[in-house]
């Protein structure tokens, strides 16, 4: 009998990993809170929410009891002339949640369709208007999925080389900070006198796969005043950054300007299953209200406002609403700022920052700061040894935990961190 690590690596491809040198992976067979356990027993904290997703915890007992309730009602049903209760409760729900200028709920099924749903939007948006757009403005270092849009709009970087010459034009500004805001202001202002732009897109105030990268508000509102003087449709992918990330429901509640488009995933069924929403502003929707059809929205996925992902949805909100929630992510902010003040002062970890639940640091390296980044891979084997679960982004080192995290687990965390800084000195 094979074992599922030789099966693995028989029969499945795995994301973003480099399949030749990998080591087997660990085969998980529980989640419970924020705690994995393996097929011999041993336990992980999963102090990264799985790759952003989870929000309270795995097997939660009242989201697995409601996803279990919708099971046996309505898995599924095609969305195009029929319709059902947890997608419309969800849009309703959300939509008191979101700025207020938002007013329809666009679903699709992952975050790089949200994205993908938010560029086509934009762009029919103009051409439904009798007008040609041809490009985005996007920040340097962007991520926003894997799909040709989210590519395209992304950083040009080794996730996307082989791809190029397939990614349409976009116009890139640099992430902005105080010394750097009034230059990139002249920059915008000159790409949208040259260029016939069809939107801004930007993941607020925390550029997550760049490695948590984070910029300030009034910045960001500095640039979305611009464009909206200009017509210019703005973006928000809270793809990472929704549902308490950033300290407040969405990262786009710390801006005075509100975005035109906003994109939710990950967190959006905290954690369960793939859903995507893409939000937009009423005046988008009415561009595509007419008589002559060629102006419909075309496009849909299979999956699209899957019932059941809605329930999880639902289910996740019903938690995001509850007082205990709020406090454990006012908690986590609160114990996060404490502890930047001893890295920065205390070890040799570099650029420590932190912005609601979202720590990070950058490990001092030699190396290009980028995602091929060696020391990643030494880093997570350090703490999979100490039984935490952390996937640094090249010598990034980032905790985003699930919200339930006590303050004894994420102070071991803490803890694992200052001994790992110990291994940097010696
Ligand atoms: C993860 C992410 C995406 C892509 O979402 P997937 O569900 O992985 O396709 C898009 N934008 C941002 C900001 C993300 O963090």
């Amino acid at each position: 009998m094979k074992t599922i690590q030789e099966k693995d690596n028989a029969f499945v491809w795995h994301p973003f990993t480099h399949q030749l040198q990998a080591d087997a992976p660990i085969q998980l067979v529980k989640g419970e809170g924020i705690y994995f356990t393996d097929d011999k027993g041993q336990t992980y904290m999963d102090a990264i929410s799985s790759w952003w997703v989870n929000l309270h915890g795995h097997c939660h007992p009242y989201i697995s009891e409601k996803v279990s309730e919708q099971l046996h009602q309505l898995e599924h049903s095609i969305f195009s002339d029929y319709t059902h209760q947890p997608a419309v409760d969800l849009a309703e729900r959300l939509l008191k949640h979101l700025p207020v200028n938002q007013s329809k709920i666009f679903y699709s099924d992952n975050g790089s369709t949200a994205v993908e749903v938010a560029l086509k939007m934009a762009i029919q948006y103009a051409s439904n208007r009798g007008q040609e757009r041809h490009t985005f403005i996007a920040f340097e270092n962007a991520y926003h999925g894997d799909t040709f849009g989210g590519m395209s709009v992304g950083a040009r970087n080794v996730f996307n080389q082989a791809f190029q010459h397939f990614l349409f034009e976009v116009c890139y500004l640099p992430l902005p900070s105080t010394e750097n805001i009034e230059e990139i202001k002249t920059t915008l202002l000159l790409y949208l006198k040259t260029k016939s732009v069809a939107g801004f897109i930007f993941e607020p105030l925390v550029q997550g796969a760049a490695g948590m990268l984070m910029y300030e508000a009034e910045h960001l509102d500095a640039l979305l005043r611009i464009c909206k003087q200009h017509q210019i449709i703005c973006i928000a992918d809270e793809v990472m950054t929704g549902f308490g990330r950033t300290g407040q429901f969405f990262a786009s509640d710390y801006l005075s300007e509100t975005p035109d488009i906003i994109c939710l995933s990950k967190g959006l069924t905290g954690g369960y299953m793939p859903l995507g929403v893409t939000s937009c502003a009423s005046f988008i929707y009415e561009a595509y209200l007419s008589n002559d059809k060629t102006k419909t929205f075309f496009h849909g996925h299979s999956y699209t406002a899957n019932a059941t992902a809605c329930s999880a949805a639902l289910a996740s909100l019903d938690l995001m609403e509850t007082e205990l929630t709020w406090q454990h992510i006012k908690r986590i902010e609160a114990q996060h700022q404490q502890f930047v003040v001893e890295l920065q002062t205390k070890t040799n970890y570099e650029n420590v920052r932190c912005r609601g639940t979202i720590l990070a640091m950058d490990i001092p390296s030699h190396e290009e700061r980028h995602y091929l980044n060696t020391s990643g891979n030494t880093v997570a084997k350090w703490f999979q040894q100490h039984g935490i679960l952390l996937r640094p982004l090249g010598n990034v080192i980032y905790v985003i935990p699930p919200y339930c995290i006590t303050e004894i687990e994420l102070n071991r965390v803490y803890e694992c961190l200052l001994a790992f800084d110990k291994t940097l000195t010696n």
